[in-house]
């Protein structure tokens, strides 16, 4: 593993640590659209989305300017502590008041994009049985 893949691992196993950032998941929909689009377009995405909501000195609603759905960018921007200026500050170390550099918002594309694969690669959470109501018939034969 080279030094720039240790440091996302090592910040994979902190954010596992957290109960806030490891309870995001991919919805169905937003792992439909990763899978879909690949993985190319994906990183497109998240740089894009980076550098309009995250990478600006000054954002006039830091704090609340990634929707908690719509794009699995987003879903893995709250997983990943790249949401906002703030959290990335928090986690990250990056000062917020002054635009990222070009290492700072391609350390937050690698963490999100990273965060797609892993969760593409998780199995699907399994879709729980539902338990028949009262004077439904709990067969389907
Ligand atoms: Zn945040």
């Amino acid at each position: 593993m080279n030094d720039e893949e240790a440091r996302f691992a090592d910040a994979f196993r902190r954010l596992s640590a957290s109960g806030f950032r490891s309870r995001f998941r991919l919805s169905q929909k937003d792992r439909l659209t990763a899978e879909l689009k690949g993985e190319a377009v994906i990183e497109a995405h998240a740089r894009a989305i980076v550098a309009d909501r995250l990478a600006p000195g000054e954002i006039p609603n830091d704090g609340r300017q990634t929707p908690f759905r719509g794009h699995p960018v987003f879903t893995a921007q709250h997983a990943t502590a790249c949401c906002c200026r703030q959290c990335f500050s928090k986690w990250w170390h990056v000062p917020a008041g002054r635009p990222l550099s070009k290492k700072e918002a391609e350390w937050a594309v690698g963490l999100i994009t990273r965060w797609i694969s892993r969760e593409l690669r998780r199995p699907e959470d399994p879709v729980r049985p539902r338990r028949p109501k009262r004077g439904e018939s709990g067969s389907l034969f």
